[in-house]
């Protein structure tokens, strides 16, 4: 075995699940914040949408009409500061791939910026509670610019 399979092997069960967060959609915490973005009546988004052609990249929630773009992030894949597990084979391997992730992140967010989108990244382990206030905030504030300045 190499590569993915070989490191995958080394992933106990109970932790698969949290390692492979980008091969599904609609993970927990993305539920979890959509669902809480309902309840603030924040209804105007789109899931996996991709705002602009050129990118692969889909944000998991996709305000069109603000041009917000929500990553939600998992904290083993996309590097958390907070929560880097250390891998204890493969170390190359899963480094190289975290590495890769974050700098897609970083490039993905630029070229979102670059044409007039604002980009807000909610990690996996934040409240989906006041990451939906810090968007909610941010949603208004782009819906009501005149009310804001008033
Ligand atoms: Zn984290």
């Amino acid at each position: 075995m190499t590569g993915r399979a070989a490191a995958m092997a080394n992933v106990s069960s109970c932790r698969r699940s949290a390692v492979l967060p980008r091969r599904q959609r609609d993970t927990k915490p993305e539920t979890l914040l959509r669902g809480e973005l309902t309840k603030r009546g924040l209804r105007g988004y789109r899931k996996n949408y991709a705002p602009l052609k050129e990118l692969r990249s889909r944000p998991d929630v996709v305000f069109t009409k603000q041009k917000i773009a929500i990553y939600v992030h998992g904290c083993f894949w996309h590097g958390c500061p907070d929560h880097q597990r250390k891998t204890k084979s493969n170390v190359k391997w899963w480094a190289d791939k975290i590495k890769a992730n974050k700098q897609r992140d970083v490039a993905s967010a630029a070229a979102l910026e670059a044409a007039g989108w604002k980009v807000v990244r909610v990690w996996e382990h934040e409240s989906p509670n006041e990451a939906a206030e810090r968007i909610e905030e941010i949603v208004r504030a782009t819906d009501m610019p005149t009310a804001a300045a008033a």
